[in-house]
C-alpha cells in the first residue's frame, strides 16, 4: 500500500514519526510532505532514513492508498483523494453530524481515531487520552506561568509562603493529570467529577474530592458523563461557588460528548475569586466551563486570567506526535498486514471507528 502522510494546516505536531514509518515501509511505501514534522522536531532526513520519500501534498493526496492526517483536511482536498481511499483521522462525528455523509460522497473508507471506544483493549489506540493528559499536564504549567503567587509552601527568611489552592472541575484523564501536575509543584488540590468512580481516583492522587450528593451516573454511556438534573445542577453551583472563592486557580476539563460544554463557572462567580487568580477552561472549544471564556483567547476579568485552550497538547508537540503516532499504530495493527487493508466488523475497534466504509455512511 502507498501511505501519506501530511504536514497539518495549524497545528505543530505529526500524525505519525519515523519509528513508526520504519515499520510500515517494510510492507508498504510511504510519501510525507516536506516540514511535515518540522514543528515537532522531527525533520525529513529522519523520514527519508526510516525509508519514506518526501514528497508534494498533491502528489501525496492523489496517489496514496491510506491517509492519515491530526485534524481533518479541507473538502476541496478530500476531492484529490482516490476513491476508495482509507482516512484515518479525528472527524468528531459526535461535533459535526455532516462529516460522515461528506466524507461518503468521496467515496472513501474513513476510520475516526476519536470513536475508538473507551474499554481495556483500546487504550493503547487512545488518542484522546494521551493528548487530554497532556493538555492537564500543560494547563498547570500555564497557570503557574500567569500565577502571581508560588504554587507550593515555602518557608523563606523573608516570611512565610502557604501553597496555592488549586480547584480542578471534571477529573477525567485531563483533570487526573492536572492534579498530580499540580501536587507535584506542592498545591494544595481539590477536584469533583459528576462520575462517582472518579473519587477514588482524587483521592489516590492525594488530593481532596469535593462531593455532591445525587449524581447521575449512567454505565452505558461507554465511561462518559451524562447531562444532570436540574436540582444536582442548582447543588453543584452553590458549592463550586463556595470553593472557587478559596482557590487561586481552577483547572475546568468537564465535557459532556457531542453535547455543549457543562456551564459550571458563572461570571458572578469568576467575580468572586481573589484577584490575580486563574481559570484555565479546557473545554473552550465545546462552549467552555466559564461563562467568560472565550476559546483560543486569554481574557482578563475583574483582575482574573481566564484561559481557554483545548488544544494545549498542540503545545508540547514532540511528546504529542511521539504518543499519537504510537496510538495510530497499534490501531492501523489491527486492519493492515503484510501491506494490505482488511476489516473485521466484528472487532468492537472497527466497528465503532469506521464512520465511513468505502462511501456508506456505518
Ligand atoms: P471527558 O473529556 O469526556 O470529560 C472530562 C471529565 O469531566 C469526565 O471525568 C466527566 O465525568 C467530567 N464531567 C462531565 N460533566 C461534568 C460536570 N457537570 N461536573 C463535573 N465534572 C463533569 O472525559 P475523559 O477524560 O475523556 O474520560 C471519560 C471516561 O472514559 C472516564 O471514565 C475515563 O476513565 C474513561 N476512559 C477509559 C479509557 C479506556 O478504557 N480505554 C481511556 C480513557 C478514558
Amino acid at each position: 500500500m502507498k501511505i501519506g502522510l501530511l504536514k497539518e494546516t495549524n497545528d505543530a505536531r505529526v500524525a505519525i514519526i519515523p519509528d513508526f514509518v520504519k515499520q510500515l515501509t517494510k510492507d508498504n511505501e510511504v510519501l510525507v510532505e516536506p516540514d511535515a514534522g518540522r514543528s515537532s522536531f522531527f525533520y525529513d532526513k529522519d523520514f527519508e532514513e526510516a525509508g519514506a520519500k518526501v514528497a508534494d501534498r498533491k502528489t501525496i493526496l492523489g496517489s496514496v492508498d491510506l491517509l492519515i492526517t491530526i485534524h481533518p483536511i479541507q473538502k476541496e482536498e478530500l476531492a484529490l483523494m482516490q476513491k476508495g481511499c482509507i482516512y484515518v483521522s479525528s472527524f468528531q462525528p459526535f461535533a459535526d453530524d455532516t462529516i460522515a455523509a461528506t466524507l461518503a460522497s468521496y467515496g472513501i473508507t474513513a476510520l475516526s481515531l476519536d470513536m475508538i471506544p473507551r474499554i481495556t483493549i483500546a487504550q493503547a489506540m487512545d488518542v484522546l487520552s494521551s493528548m487530554a493528559s497532556i493538555a492537564g499536564y500543560k494547563a498547570v504549567l500555564k497557570a503557574a506561568e500567569y500565577l502571581p503567587r508560588y504554587f507550593p509552601m515555602l518557608t523563606t527568611a523573608a516570611g512565610s509562603i502557604p501553597p496555592s489552592k488549586v480547584l480542578i472541575l471534571g477529573a477525567g484523564v485531563a483533570g487526573l493529570q492536572a492534579i498530580a501536575t499540580a501536587k507535584r509543584l506542592g498545591a494544595m488540590v481539590e477536584a469533583f467529577d459528576t462520575r462517582l468512580a472518579a473519587k477514588e481516583e482524587v483521592q489516590s492522587l492525594g488530593a481532596k474530592f469535593v462531593e455532591v450528593e445525587g449524581a447521575q451516573d449512567d454505565k452505558s454511556a461507554g465511561g462518559y458523563a451524562v447531562e444532570q438534573t436540574e436540582e444536582y445542577k442548582q447543588k453543584q453551583k452553590e458549592l463550586i461557588h463556595e470553593r472557587i472563592s478559596k482557590a487561586d486557580v481552577v483547572i475546568t476539563t468537564a465535557q459532556l460528548r457531542g453535547k455543549r460544554a457543562p456551564l459550571l463557572i458563572t461570571k458572578e462567580m469568576v467575580e468572586d475569586m481573589r484577584a490575580g487568580s486563574v481559570i484555565v477552561d479546557l473545554a473552550a472549544s465545546s462552549g467552555g466551563n466559564c461563562e467568560l471564556t472565550k476559546n483560543n483567547e486569554i481574557v482578563i476579568h475583574n483582575n482574573i486570567t481566564i484561559i481557554g485552550n483545548s488544544e494545549l497538547a498542540a503545545e508540547m508537540p514532540m511528546h504529542a506526535s511521539q504518543l499519537y503516532s504510537k496510538n495510530t499504530q497499534n490501531f492501523m495493527n489491527i486492519f493492515v498486514k503484510e501491506g494490505k487493508a482488511a476489516f473485521d466488523f466484528e472487532n468492537p475497534i472497527i466497528k465503532s471507528s469506521c464512520i465511513v466504509y468505502e462511501g456508506e455512511v456505518k
